[in-house]
Parts: C-alpha cells; structure tokens; sequence
C-alpha cells in the first residue's frame, strides 16, 4: 500500500528540489529544512512507505541509497571527516513523509546517542 507524498512529486518535477543526485532508480535532493550544515535525503523512485514495508525484493534498491550516499560524500568533500546516515520509521523514529529517504548529515561534528536527553516512553 502507498499514497502519493511530496517525495513523489519531487521525483515527477512537480515541486522543485535541490537535487545532487539523479540515476534511474534514485535520486538525492537537499533537505528543505537542513538539521545540519549539510542534511541530504536519498530517496528510491519506488514508493516504499516506511522500512517495516521493505521486502527481500528491494535488497539492492535500499543498498544502492546507501552507495548512493558514499558517492555523494566523496564528491561534496566530507567523506573523510564523516557524515551520519539515518533512516527513520514511523512516529517513535520521528518519520514525517511515508517514502523511506536515508538522511545524510555531514558538516558538524555529532553527538552520540542522538536520543541522550530524551525521556523513556510511558507504558
Ligand atoms: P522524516 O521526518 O520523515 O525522517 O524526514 C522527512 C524530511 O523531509 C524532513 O527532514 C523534512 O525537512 C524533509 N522535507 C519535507 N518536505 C520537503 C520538501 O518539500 N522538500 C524537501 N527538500 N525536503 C522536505
């Protein structure tokens, strides 16, 4: 099951995106609202609406946004002083759009865990 989202419409041209990054199967824009210096999205041309409907099927279209990332960071310089990936899920994972993207932040140095001053969840 999918519906359309912004990301689809990013995809078609219908909005316009900053895009880095184009190939048959995927394609990299920057995030409208950057949480780092640099804060890319790599996103399939498939809609996939969150990670829990991946199938054994897309195995190599998830791998290739991640070889996707690794180019970008190469060519944009920041490969070598790292950068994070991250792929949220549903509303504990803080996902908002129902196209899986893999967040590449770069341009900072990060802390770690992300979630250190988060409260546990009630229940
Ligand atoms: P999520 O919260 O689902 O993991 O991440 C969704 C991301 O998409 C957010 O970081 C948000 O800023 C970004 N985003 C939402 N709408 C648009 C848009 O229309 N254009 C771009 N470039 N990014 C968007």
């Amino acid at each position: 099951m999918s519906s359309e989202t912004i990301f689809d419409k990013i995809i078609n041209g219908e909005v316009p995106a900053d895009i880095v990054y184009e190939d048959d199967i995927s394609i990299a824009f920057k995030d409208v609202n950057p949480q780092a210096p640099i804060h890319i999205l790599i996103i399939p041309k498939k809609p996939i609406a969150t990670i829990n409907d991946i199938t054994e099927d897309d195995r190599e279209l998830v791998g290739h946004l991640y070889v996707v990332a690794g180019r970008i960071a190469v060519q944009h310089g920041f490969a070598k002083d790292g950068y994070r990936t991250v792929m949220n899920c549903n509303q504990d994972g803080g996902q908002s759009v129902f196209h899986i993207h893999l967040h590449l932040l770069a341009g900072t140095t990060m802390g770690w865990p992300p979630f250190a001053n988060n409260k546990p969840k009630a229940g």
